[in-house]
């Protein structure tokens, strides 16, 4: 009988060219994680709806299984069973019935493909092999367990065990992209967000030395990590310094506009690297209200600085709860919550202005003719470091 990992990328609402082009992605995605995870004695198989993975060894298909929660795209995983008929499943069912306790169970029956037997036939045929040789019942309401079978011309597919996959488009099948990474909980999930629109992205950091601590960088370098595990492509890491700004801005007149100014910094200095990089969209994860910059006036503010490309805040309509449930799912939940010192919160004013107006933010700008010869210098010597 044999045994492999099942990969489904279900009914798509995309047609023709694109579904090829999708399932090539997911193809290549998932060779990319198996070897990057050191796993290569295998053979794989893309067809129209599904990825089908033999391996040598067990052993691989189960540390192959866990990797699949990485793979965006596809709507279930699971371990499937090939067999000629029922009576090759038997001690496998059994097994599984015995070991967890089950007392009830019913079939479920997908045809693959036009076939003698009536889909109905073959559940009745399943469901008594099956009572004839426990006293396990059926129960079609509310079963213990589902069995589910794959019908074809000549074979029988068991469903051993299935996982919900991560739905979405395969990340780099949309283009490339930057995203404004800081150690919170939010611009991870935003990140995660976007990927999963498609979009292959790198990372930008603005930290503040000598504030910025080193663990606060691990912080943020270990995030870059984790959501590398989502890229086919990996993701590069870029640090930007921002103290050559604030060290100019501390000096003006009010500080209440800080986190604005700081915040139009950020974005002209991302501006400036997606042109030379070629970057089609920035990415950042405010979200409306949280804080003082993300008023919908600050926002108003912030999103005039941006003169290339375009931004996308794939959070702003999302309530806090719901980023924190995803950044669960995605693993960086652990590492947003560890204790390093956030740059801007060191300069952040008292009381920083909640409705800043556009006018007052330029007019601070004009008054320090070095600040676009800062945001130049700042873009020059962005740094990258190996995540
Ligand atoms: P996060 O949890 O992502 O830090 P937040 O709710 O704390 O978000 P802010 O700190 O106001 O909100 O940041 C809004 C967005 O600006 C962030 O999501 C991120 O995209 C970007 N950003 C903030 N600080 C930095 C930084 N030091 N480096 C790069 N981007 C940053
Ligand atoms: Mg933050």
């Amino acid at each position: 009988m044999n045994k492999y990992l099942l990969i489904r990328y279900g009914e798509l609402i995309l047609k023709g060219k694109n579904r090829n082009d999708f399932s090539v992605h997911l193809y290549k995605h998932i060779n990319t994680l198996l070897k990057r995870n050191n796993l290569s004695k295998y053979s794989i198989n893309r067809g129209q709806t599904k990825i089908e993975i033999k391996f040598n060894e067990d052993d691989d298909l189960y540390k192959a299984l866990e990797l699949m929660k990485y793979i965006i795209g596809i709507s279930t995983y699971s371990i499937a069973y090939e067999g000629k008929s029922i009576e090759e499943f038997q001690d496998l069912i059994l097994g599984k019935i015995k070991e967890d306790e089950l007392k009830s169970f019913k079939v479920e029956i997908k045809r693959r493909q036009k076939t003698k037997e009536s889909t109905y036939e073959k559940k009745v045929e399943i469901a008594t092999n099956i009572l004839k040789a426990t006293d396990i019942k059926v129960d079609v309401i509310k079963p213990d367990i589902t069995l589910n079978f794959e019908l074809y011309k000549d074979k029988l597919v068991y469903i051993h065990e299935q996982f919900m996959g991560k739905e979405g488009l395969p990340p780099g099948s949309n283009g490339r992209a930057l995203v404004l990474l800081s150690g919170g909980i939010d611009s991870p999930v935003a990140a995660y967000k976007m990927m999963a629109r498609g979009l292959q992205l790198d990372f930008l950091s603005f930290e503040m030395p000598p504030n910025t601590s080193q663990k606060a960088v691990d912080k943020i370098n270990s995030l870059a990590h984790q959501l590398n595990k989502y890229q086919p492509k990996l993701g590069k890491m870029y640090y930007a310094n921002i103290t050559p700004f604030t060290d100019e801005v501390r000096h003006s007149y009010t500080d209440r506009y800080n986190i604005i100014l700081m915040r139009r910094a950020y974005i002209k200095v991302a501006s400036l690297f997606a042109q030379k990089k070629g970057y089609l969209a920035i990415i950042t994860g405010d979200s409306l209200g949280q804080v003082a910059s993300q008023t919908i006036e600050a926002q108003n503010v912030i999103k005039q600085a941006i003169t290339y490309p375009t931004m996308f805040q794939p959070l702003i309509g999302i309530n806090k709860k719901e980023i924190i449930n995803v950044a669960k799912d995605i693993g960086t939940y652990e590492l947003s919550i560890v204790d390093a010192e956030d740059t801007c919160s060191l300069f952040v004013p008292k009381n920083p202005v909640t409705k800043p107006r556009l006018e007052t933010a330029l007019l601070i700008e004009k008054s320090n003719d070095l600040l676009p010869e800062i945001i130049e210098h700042i873009h020059e010597n962005i740094r990258r470091e190996e995540v």
